[in-house]
């Protein structure tokens, strides 16, 4: 693929300001304060007992499992869709548990019920918990999987990492299981480098979450100063008349998504925490901007058979990227490359079902995943966020038009 040199959309991006920087930095000289208030601030907003704040999603994920273990020592399998991000499996694997798989419904990327109901009843006792995904901010239904569960000594573990500042029915995303995470990456709805948060109203989940954390190491000295560049690295290069020259260095591995259970977990900086200061109000900017992105999208794709959206349900779910399927393989190849080609931030979502990561050793004669496989093979998703301009909705819109009338 021959190099791109100009206007380049990264596909996803929550901005960092020159004012964040100075915060953290601010932030960083107040120590464990700074950590403390933040979490405060998330506690009042989520109105939860507790929250919890560390490197990353990946490691708020697996202190919760860490900690559901602890409580429950005779179950060891957590069960997740099939479709989906690596991260989820690495943290599975890296709190000593074992990866169930469950298949999708395709029309709404939630669990198929039938396969779960099956699923529990062959193998419910072996069952710590169930993760489900908010999967790019569409709401999964967590109602439903509670009362889907007759066995009350399964937790339901939210993954709202793609869906902070979303909301379900009034009710926010990531205070609806036992316990909940956000992620602070780099392509989430808000980002602080790289960051995690936990929340949960469970006591008794919290008792056995202030021990595993206790063991948790925090950043050094020189890790934070390579979060201070990274941050200044992000502040410049997520411009889309920059994002080429990151892109094309192949080192910095962008936009890969790879199962690897080895990463590093901290606890969150005093610096971080002082880079999300006013994280409210930028999580609600970012949201309506990229909710506008979307309805201007959406509407000028109207009437295109080529995209099936899954979006038909009002109001609009707030959406860190837009999915849609192109069911022509051929067709969804050629837009990818001609995306490649123009900068236009257009990428597949995964590479493939969970259950084809070697290392975890799945007999594929169990059990197939056909929907997930099928949702890995053919959709795209559409950059929403802040960066995204008016041109770039036009091109975008244009390229998508020309494909479908190949
Ligand atoms: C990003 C993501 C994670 C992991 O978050 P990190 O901060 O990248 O570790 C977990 N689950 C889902 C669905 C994600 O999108």
């Amino acid at each position: 693929m021959p190099m791109r040199i100009g206007r380049t959309i990264p596909p996803a991006a929550a901005p960092i300001f020159p004012i964040d920087i100075v915060s953290g930095v601010v932030g960083f000289f107040q120590r464990r304060k700074r950590v403390v208030k933040f979490e405060e601030e998330l506690k009042a907003h989520y109105h939860v007992s507790h929250c919890y704040t560390l490197s990353s999603g990946k490691a708020a994920l697996t202190v919760i499992l860490k900690a559901l273990k602890e409580m429950s020592p005779g179950r060891d399998e957590v069960l997740i869709p099939a479709f989906g991000c690596y991260s989820v499996p690495s943290a599975i694997v890296r709190a000593g548990l074992k990866v169930r798989l469950c298949d999708l419904t395709p029309t709404n990327f939630d669990f198929d019920y039938e396969c779960l109901s099956a699923i529990l009843l062959n193998h419910g006792s072996k069952i710590l918990c169930i993760v489900s995904i908010h999967f790019f901010g569409i709401p999964a239904d967590i109602d439903r999987l509670k009362k889907s569960i007759s066995d009350n000594n399964i937790f339901i573990v939210e993954d709202a990492a793609q869906a902070m500042g979303g909301e379900q029915n009034g009710r926010k995303l990531g205070t609806l299981g036992d316990a909940g995470f956000f992620s602070l990456g780099r392509g989430k709805a808000l980002s602080t480098v790289e960051g995690g948060i936990i929340l949960t109203n469970s006591h008794d989940i919290a008792e056995y979450i202030d021990r595993v954390i206790n063991s948790i190491p925090d950043y050094s000295f020189p890790e934070i100063i390579s979060l201070v560049i990274y941050a200044l690295a992000l502040l410049i290069f997520l411009f889309p008349s920059l994002f080429w020259l990151p892109k094309s260095l192949p080192f910095l591995r962008l936009g890969e998504t790879i199962y690897d259970p080895d990463f590093r977990m901290r606890k969150m900086s005093s610096f971080q925490a002082g880079l999300a200061k006013d994280w409210e109000r930028k999580l609600l900017l970012f949201r309506d901007i990229r909710l506008g992105n979307m309805h201007s999208l959406l509407d000028r794709l109207k009437g295109l058979c080529l995209c099936f959206s899954w979006l038909k349900r009002e109001p609009l779910p707030c959406l860190i990227r837009l999915p849609l399927g192109i069911e022509d393989l051929s067709k969804r190849e050629h837009l990818l490359k001609m995306s490649e080609l123009m900068g236009l931030g257009i990428i597949g979502s995964y590479p493939d079902s969970i259950d084809s990561i070697q290392e975890l050793n799945f007999d594929s004669h169990d059990q197939n995943f056909n929907i997930s496989k099928k949702l890995s093979r053919s959709i795209i998703t559409l950059p929403i966020h802040p960066y995204v301009n008016r041109n770039d909705i036009c091109s975008i819109t244009d390229l998508l038009t020309q494909a479908n009338n190949l």
